[in-house]
């Protein structure tokens, strides 16, 4: 326990490592989110003492009481992020400190208590410290950090937590375009949403993803990625995607984007909002209705389409298809203003330009 920003983590390396051959071996081609590192943090929290028992200890599972509240009512949330090792050796990550503040502000929103920002930064590079050998050289690939918060307090009446546990793991994943980046198609459901005004749209918690996997799975079954939300009052303007922002690309350069209320504030979107305005371009946050942009995409006036976060980054929009019909963005392929501003961002993300936000944070 300690004041102030921090926790001290207290170091508990894990007696068992997965040897060096193996390890080489599951990083060949690690996918996303199925090999894990050999350590995780764990901290606890009660009511009434704060935080307590803050540990880097062996990755292992976790012992849950059948009762614990997060099993019933969903009191969890989550980050992700990633680690890069650059070309220079150097590892770093990006924008952990905004990751930090969005955690605090999801936990407002789902009723529990703040971890110090200060702390989750430390958490992240405490793990990444001890578990450094499984950060990835191929520069395509990263180490994904996945701090996360849940209740564990035993009780099963509704109401807030008294207690709760906060755990980050780590996993080295491959690139999300195994062979190559390709556009993806996008569904756009006639039936469900992801977030109504008032609700948890805006806050990064596992019960939204809940919620967008049965419309996920019709996107599956129309031949798409990704599935597209409308909002949920009108049914009629664009919200998102299951787990990533868009921007629609005009004519005259200009981007626009959804504005932040019942969408989730991605670090990647407001990313690339400054990357176009510092290049001269228009970026308006307004609604954008399905009609209008089935309309100007048909017509060329919204040249291009994409999708971002941070586990694929920039990812271009190629067709939409929806309930009646389908239509191509731009001749369905690769727009340019997309491919630069991924490149931007991916460049600054792997060390490989000048970063003039401060948005790269070294490690080690
Ligand atoms: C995490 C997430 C995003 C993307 O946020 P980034 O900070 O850019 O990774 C977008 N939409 C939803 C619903 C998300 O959960």
């Amino acid at each position: 326990m300690s004041g102030g920003d921090k926790l001290d983590f207290e170091i508990r390396p894990n007696p068992r490592p997965v040897d060096a051959a193996e390890r080489a071996a599951l990083m060949v081609d690690p996918g996303f989110g199925r090999v894990f590192t050999d350590h995780m943090v764990t901290a606890r929290y009660a009511e009434g003492k704060g935080w307590y028992e803050a540990r880097v200890e062996a990755r292992a599972p976790i012992q849950m009481d059948p009762a614990s509240a997060v099993l019933h009512y969903a009191q969890e949330i989550f980050e992700g992020l990633k680690a890069y090792r650059n070309a220079d050796g150097t590892v770093t990550m990006f924008r952990p400190e905004a990751n930090a503040e969005r955690f605090s502000t999801s936990a407002t929103r789902l009723a529990m208590p703040h971890l110090p920002e200060g702390a989750f930064v430390d958490s992240l590079r405490r793990l990444i410290d001890i578990d450094r050998d499984w950060i990835p050289t191929n520069g395509e690939d990263s180490l994904y950090l996945r701090p996360f918060m849940f209740a564990n307090e035993v009780f099963l009446g509704v109401r807030p937590a008294m207690e709760y546990l906060y755990v980050v793991i780590a996993s080295p994943v491959g690139s999300y375009f195994k062979n190559g980046i390709k556009p993806v198609n996008v569904w756009v459901s006639p039936d469900y949403t992801r977030a109504a005004p008032g609700g948890t749209g805006a806050a990064k918690c596992g019960g939204n993803y809940a919620a967008s996997l049965l419309p996920q799975q019709q996107a599956a079954a129309n031949g798409c990625d990704q599935v597209v939300f409308l909002d949920a009052v009108e049914q009629r303007w664009i919200d998102e995607l299951g787990g990533m922002n868009i921007f629609f690309v005009y004519d005259d350069g200009t981007l626009v984007t959804p504005p932040l209320g019942t969408i989730l504030p991605g670090i990647t979107r407001e990313a690339v909002m400054r990357l176009a305005t510092d290049a001269g371009r228009a970026v308006i946050e307004r609604p954008v209705a399905f009609d209008e942009w089935q309309r100007d995409a048909e017509s060329g006036r919204i040249r291009e389409t994409f999708a971002c976060g941070t586990a694929a980054v920039i990812t271009p929009i190629g067709e939409v298809r929806f309930e009646g019909g389908a239509f191509k963005l731009g001749d369905g392929g690769f727009g340019e203003v997309t491919m630069g501003l991924r490149k931007q961002l991916v460049d600054i993300q792997r060390g490989r330009t000048a970063d003039p936000y401060g948005w790269v944070h070294k490690v080690l």
